[in-house]
């Protein structure tokens, strides 16, 4: 047999500038944070409305582990399913206008458990190439075909339908905002194109629920889509939403099918039930605060216009998610480290997270920057565009 050396594989990794390295923090997600010692002002959270930190969540979650305890226990099927649990599936599924939700303990899990269980051996799925890396592994997990079609290409997708067996059933997935990329899936050309050939489609809103459409309730209702056109839609509750845990919502039927057959949803320990309710004040703040999803978009649009001004290449993205491409990642790395020096904390998002050439600092922005947050890191960026040039 062969060997596994690991020295050589993380070798490897270093000299191509892949090296994957953890950051110490030790404060809560804010603007200002303290990192590795250092206090920094960070634009890579996925907290994108201030909710992570927002003293009423803080204080629901205080008060439901005075009543609950912390852990939850066991799974859902076995005694994990509190009360809270089942207030906040009820809360979900009427923020997205659909029949019933389901909880998932992350939203990795729920992906795979949700893919493997719609699709088997012989079945289709197809995918955006630059969908999340959970969506792609419950794709190889299921032993169904997985072809991966050209980014928002919806007649690349028609014609890898066209040529599936017509014997099997397919399940098309994409993201709805692309978290790497910052752009929008045109969610109703997939879904007509899916009726027409009979497949089913699922939708992951991990960065568009709680900040696009009316109330936050999704990229879906921003693009007026129903459970009828979108029948699965899969969201997280670690992002927007500043708690952990993800959710799908769908038909009465999809959920009891889940409950029945998807894997990570039966055999693992539910979540405790203080972040159901820290999630349900969440959604509380969400419809009282509805000024954060405005001054988000406030943000966004300072961002890129300064970013335009100084010529950075920004991206096709109107959402919190404003990557700047770089290219190659030790020049990203290089940024990101210089950015650093300045006080700003920006994350070189590098392959195989993105494609090869595509290196970028991937900035996110949240309802809780101020203007001048956002100033000073397009200062960071123009400084070293004027370094560049001197050198
Ligand atoms: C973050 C993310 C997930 C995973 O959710 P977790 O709750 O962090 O496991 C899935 N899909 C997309 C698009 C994401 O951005």
């Amino acid at each position: 047999m062969k060997k596994i050396i690991l020295s050589r594989h993380l070798q490897a990794k270093q000299s191509q500038g892949l090296y994957r390295r953890r950051r110490l923090l030790s404060s809560p997600q804010q603007p200002l944070i303290e990192v590795d010692g250092k206090s920094l002002l960070g634009f890579c959270s996925n907290d994108y409305l201030g909710l992570a930190n927002h003293p009423r969540v803080v204080a629901a979650f205080k008060q439901a582990a005075d009543r609950y305890g912390v852990g939850s226990g066991a799974a859902h099927l076995v005694i994990g399913h509190s009360e809270v649990h089942h207030r906040l599936e009820e809360a979900l599924a009427e923020k997205t206008g659909r029949d019933r939700a389901l909880l998932f303990s992350s939203g990795y899990m729920a992906n795979v458990g949700v893919i493997n269980a719609l699709v088997d051996k012989g079945d289709y799925v197809f995918e955006d190439k630059l969908n999340h890396a959970s969506l792609l592994d419950g794709g190889f997990v299921s032993k169904a075909t997985c072809q991966r079609y050209f980014h928002n290409d919806v007649s690349n997708l028609e014609k890898k339908l066209q040529s599936a067996d017509e014997g099997s059933s397919a399940l098309v997935v994409t993201d709805a905002v692309f978290s790497m990329d910052g752009d929008v899936a045109p969610l109703t050309d997939i879904s007509s194109v899916c009726e027409k050939y009979n497949a089913m489609l699922m939708v992951d809103d991990a960065h568009g629920f709680g900040v696009l459409g009316t109330g936050g309730a999704g990229t879906l209702n921003a693009q007026g889509l129903t459970q009828d056109d979108v029948p699965v839609l899969m969201a997280t509750l670690g992002k927007a939403m500043g708690t952990a845990g993800a959710f799908i919502a769908g038909s009465d039927d999809l959920i009891e099918y889940l409950i029945q057959e998807a894997r990570t949803y039966i055999y693992t320990t539910a979540m405790p039930p203080a972040i159901a309710a820290a999630t349900l004040e969440s959604l509380r703040v969400l419809d009282d605060e509805s000024w954060r999803q405005d001054r988000l978009q406030q943000l966004i649009k300072r961002f890129r216009d300064g970013a335009s001004a100084i010529g950075l290449s920004l991206m096709a993205s109107d959402t919190a998610i404003q990557p700047v491409l770089i290219g190659e990642p030790e020049q990203a790395l290089d940024m990101s480290f210089r950015l650093q020096q300045l006080g700003l904390l920006v994350t070189a998002i590098r392959p195989p997270t993105v494609p090869k050439g595509t290196a970028r600092l991937r900035v996110t922005l949240s309802a809780e920057h101020s203007d001048d947050n956002v100033d000073q890191l397009l200062e960071g960026f123009a400084s070293l565009q004027a370094g560049k040039f001197n050198s």
